[in-house]
């Protein structure tokens, strides 16, 4: 696709940057990356191309679709089925040469009866989402399985919750119990929380594409995707005019407002209606009235020389963005649409 009024301004230097910053911060382990839901929403093929450059050696993807999308760009064994391997994915998986995490007994008698080799396991250390539980670690099909990467997932790390604490000590005794080469349990949050938490290796993934789950990000996190928008059309309104569907939003004196390609099934939803920002070189425009499925309307009675077609940044600085819409930092980023032209640079 070209020449989309919808661009996504990518900064592949941030994106390696931060992956460099998170794989210091997790001490003596190494930084993978997780790259599901298409890195994020920015590009699982870019983002990995990018990161394997950089050093990254692991890949963590939800589907076995998203695993077939990226095997070409890196050993198969480096990427990480999270979901494990259901009874219509062993043929695929056998095909791709990744390693499914095995969350379950019946994924560890599938993937065995398959004769499937090398695999991850995911115990369940509190979050009761997906995962082995403790008291089934012991169990023969479980102890058979020839494991790269034993893992558990964090339920709380963006929090300083006490839960945090009882899922390492849990996570650090059960290991004990499971031959590995390698033990994770970290995510980006996670990585923050201290030595006791990286074991081998860390799954950074919200951290890598610019999100801050806590404080001790905020300094050397660098944001990565800017998304764009141009101008469709101007039009001048007077005092009284009711803007936008339902009318939420009346003129209180004349002014001048453009109208932008974006809307809601670009990802950017109803929640910006009345509230989100763009931006013109230092000028802020508010949105005026409700975000549309394909349009937004603006306020750029401060900016009266803009034009048709002139490209206008928005405001999707994450940690403010999220409060102000009510949206999560990782919904902010995965929602971004279908119809984005990717500029990296
Ligand atoms: C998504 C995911 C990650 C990455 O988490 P972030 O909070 O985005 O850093 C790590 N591990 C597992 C199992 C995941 O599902």
């Amino acid at each position: 696709m070209s020449n989309q009024p919808l661009r996504l301004k990518l900064d592949g230097s941030a994106l390696t940057s931060n992956w460099h910053i998170l794989d210091a911060m997790s001490g003596g382990a190494s930084a993978g990356a997780a790259v599901k839901a298409d890195g994020y929403g920015l590009g699982a093929k870019d983002v990995v191309t990018l990161l394997a450059a950089a050093g990254c050696k692991d890949f963590f993807v939800a589907h076995w679709g998203e695993a077939f999308d990226i095997s070409g760009l890196v050993d198969p064994k480096a990427i990480s089925v999270l979901n494990g391997p259901l009874p219509q994915d062993i043929e695929q998986a056998l095909q791709i040469g990744a390693k499914p995490v095995i969350n379950s007994i019946a994924q560890a008698d599938r993937w065995l009866a398959a004769g499937g080799g090398q695999c991850d396991l995911m115990i369940d250390s509190g979050m009761n989402r997906l995962g082995v539980a403790p008291h089934d670690i012991g169990n023969p099909a479980i102890q058979k399985l020839d494991i790269d990467i034993c893992m558990s997932h964090l339920a709380s790390a963006d929090e300083d919750s006490r839960q945090n604490a009882a899922q390492q000590k849990l996570f650090s005794a059960l290991r004990h119990n499971i031959s590995a080469r390698r033990y994770s349990l970290a995510n980006s949050a996670g990585i923050c929380l201290g030595d006791d938490y990286h074991f081998d290796l860390t799954r950074p993934g919200l951290s890598l594409y610019g999100g801050i789950p806590r404080n001790e990000l905020r300094e050397n996190i660098r944001p990565v995707a800017q998304p764009e928008a141009a101008i469709l059309q101007i039009r001048d309104v007077e005092a009284g005019a009711h803007i936008g569907y339902n009318a939420t939003f009346t003129a209180m004196q004349s002014m001048r407002l453009a109208v932008i390609a974006i809307g809601y099934a670009d990802g950017y939803l109803r929640a910006f209606s009345n509230k989100g920002l763009l931006r013109y070189e230092n000028q802020i425009l508010p949105i005026v009235g409700r975000i549309s499925m394909d349009l937004s309307i603006l306020d750029i009675s401060s900016c009266p020389h803009l034009q048709e077609g002139d490209w206008l940044a928005l405001d999707y600085d994450l940690v403010t963005n999220a409060q102000l819409s009510g949206l999560s930092q990782y919904e902010l980023l995965t929602g971004l649409g279908k119809r984005f032209d990717h500029n990296w640079f």
